[in-house]
């Protein structure tokens, strides 16, 4: 049987690893927070007291950390010295390009194979196992992930060499921030010009605005029940994670010399609803501070 080792046991590493278990896999997991750790023991997974100890004999290591700076510390001093020959490794984190390219190419002079496999979908679809995948690697590793990725997601893009799929998420990421911006000003201005949310809720997801903003995360109360706004914005995908994904997006917008006006102008709103106490709440969280609230 396949042996997992899952370092990164969040908002989204838990029930990413929890389906693996459903599947059949054993896994063996660790987080910095024992009581992720103790949640998957909870679920028939095996509790592990480091990341070396978690990849000792691994078959494949995935790793789910938030962002660049964990993923080349975690590989650097505990995956690479500790991992099995052979083993595959796959990050799922959503980090920058440089780090992503950076780290396979050390995996690789080590001997070891590696793929970058950001996802979207959000906590709902790490539950249903119904995440996309957006992959960045060699055929074979690719190949070799498949039946993982397949477990934990539902489409699975291969989107070309190491570090592609970092930049499909970086592009996908810096596309749902300005237009939760955008939803979250106009359902704002819609308050105020006396038109009530679920009719905007009504005529915008049925129209040309109809976006995942909207129809997913819906950022007022009521019309999508499971969006975070129904939990006073507890997330879902935190407003630090999308301040850290826009930071992304502005850095490889600098790289590739594109004009990003629209990113920037959302960063910096989720930089203002950060730094006034914000960081923990879900992204859609920036309508309170639009509305003054
Ligand atoms: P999270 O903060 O809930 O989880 C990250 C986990 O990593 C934490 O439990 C933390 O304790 C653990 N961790 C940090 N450093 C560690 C270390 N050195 N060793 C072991 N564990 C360590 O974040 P999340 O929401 O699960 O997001 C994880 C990644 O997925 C991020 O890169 C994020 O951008 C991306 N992502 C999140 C979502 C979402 O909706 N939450 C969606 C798509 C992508």
């Amino acid at each position: 049987m396949t042996t997992i080792a899952f370092i990164g046991l969040g908002n989204m590493g838990l029930p990413m690893a929890k389906n693996l278990l459903g599947a059949g896999y054993a896994v063996t997991g660790f987080d910095l927070s024992t009581d992720a750790v103790k949640a998957l023991a909870a679920a028939g997974g095996t509790a592990a007291s480091s990341t070396a100890d978690a990849v000792d004999g691994a078959d494949i290591v995935v790793t789910m950390l938030p962002a660049g700076p964990q993923v080349r510390a975690v590989y650097g001093a505990d995956i690479l010295p500790n991992a099995k020959a052979g083993a595959l490794f796959v990050d799922c984190s959503t980090i920058d390009v440089e780090s992503a390219r950076d780290v396979a190419a050390q995996a690789e002079s080590a001997g070891f194979e590696m793929i970058d496999a950001p996802v979207s979908g959000g906590t709902g679809g790490a539950e249903a196992g119904t995440l996309t995948f957006m992959i960045g690697g060699t055929d074979p590793a690719v190949a070799k992930a498949r039946p993982l990725l397949d477990v934990m997601g539902k489409t699975i893009v291969h989107c070309g060499g190491v570090g592609n799929g970092q930049v499909a998420k970086i592009c996908n990421n810096m596309i749902l921030g300005v237009s939760m911006n955008a939803v979250c000003e106009a359902f704002v201005m819609a308050e105020r010009l006396g038109l009530d949310a679920q009719t905007l809720y009504d005529v915008t997801s049925t129209s040309s605005a109809q976006c995942w903003a909207i129809t997913t995360y819906c950022p007022v109360p009521g019309p999508v029940p499971t969006s975070p706004a129904n939990r006073d914005y507890a997330p879902g995908f935190t407003a630090a994670m999308m301040m850290k994904d826009l930071g992304l997006a502005e850095k490889a917008a600098e790289t590739a010399g594109v004009d990003s006006k629209l990113g920037v102008a959302t960063l910096e709103r989720l930089k203002n609803y950060v730094e006034t106490g914000g960081g923990d709440a879900d992204f859609s969280g920036i309508i309170r501070m639009i509305r003054g609230n």
